[in-house]
């Protein structure tokens, strides 16, 4: 079963509770379009979506990419895909199940999930499967923080199997409710019957104690620092993939050694959406 456990019991206000209004946001990606200041949150990610389907509508007539299996090949022909076992998982998890109604699911670009999130890049999906591939051999154990859509988590699962386990760690609850029901309409499914995989409400920057210590961990919102409680959750000869940096950010590769050693390297630059408290992020949402 997949457990819905909230640490946040009286943080924040509710919430259905919160101010709907919201002076024109300040997107992550610049791609997307100004919003007015007296729509609905959902009105602003409807339109954004429509941005999207405009500019696809655009790309299609130059041949864009109209199939989950059509996204793969691009990847694959960039480079951010390399091995057949990514490509596999990213075939089996169909992207459009993740992506709200109305944007292009096969559209390398992050997208506006609501609640000052995106779903990020089919490109950085690729680069972190990749990058966390040996550490999601059959039986290991994964932790996927800013679980968001529950794309990532849903690759995970299918790449632990039944004897593994995914868990993704989500502060906002209603996309934690529908990273659940996208999950269940995907290949994941049965994973997610049998409790391989979960999905959380929580703070991610405290990870999910009750299945360490992790083979995986990745995180998908950057952190000023590397949370303490997660490297301590990561397993001897574990691998964490996790943005780092405010403005400017580092996806860093952090091994935790047999020793208990760690090594850190910098990846790429990237550009991903703060790990921080929930009022922080919905401020001004
Ligand atoms: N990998 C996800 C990324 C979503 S964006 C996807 O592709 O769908 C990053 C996510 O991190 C957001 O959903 C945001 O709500 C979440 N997040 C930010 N800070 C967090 C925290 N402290 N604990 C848990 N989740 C957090």
């Amino acid at each position: 079963m997949a457990a819905v456990a909230s640490r946040f019991a009286g943080l924040c206000a509710p919430l259905k509770n919160r101010r709907r209004e919201r002076t024109p946001g300040v997107f992550i990606h610049s791609l997307f379009p100004p919003a007015s200041s007296s729509s609905s949150p959902y009105t602003k990610l409807a339109s954004h979506c429509q941005f999207f389907h405009r500019f696809t509508t655009r790309m299609e007539s130059r041949g864009s990419i109209d199939t989950n299996e059509g996204l793969v090949e691009q990847l694959k022909q960039y480079g951010a895909i390399q091995s057949s076992k990514v490509a596999e998982v990213m075939k089996t998890i169909n992207r459009a199940l993740f992506v709200p109604e109305g944007c292009p699911a096969y559209l390398d670009s992050p997208m506006p999930i609501g609640y000052n999130a995106t779903i990020s890049a089919p490109h950085m999906h690729a680069t972190c499967l990749e990058l966390l591939k040996e550490h999601l051999q059959p039986g290991m154990r994964a932790l996927d923080i800013g679980s968001g859509t529950g794309y990532l988590t849903a690759c995970f699962a299918l790449m632990v199997g039944p004897h593994g386990h995914a868990v993704g760690v989500e502060h906002i609850p209603e996309l934690v409710a529908s990273s659940i029901s996208s999950i269940k309409q995907s290949a994941a499914a049965s994973l997610l019957k049998d409790g391989v995989l979960s999905v959380h409400v929580g703070d991610g920057r405290l990870g999910w104690p009750e299945l360490a210590p992790y083979d995986a961990i990745h995180v998908g919102a950057a952190a000023p620092e590397i949370p303490p409680a997660l490297l301590e959750q990561l397993k001897p000869g574990g691998r964490m993939v996790i943005p780092v940096g405010s403005y400017f950010q580092d996806l860093k590769v952090v091994d935790k050694n047999p020793d208990g050693s760690i090594s850190i390297h910098s990846e790429t630059s990237v550009r991903y959406v703060p790990l921080t408290s929930l009022c922080t992020q919905l401020q001004g949402y």
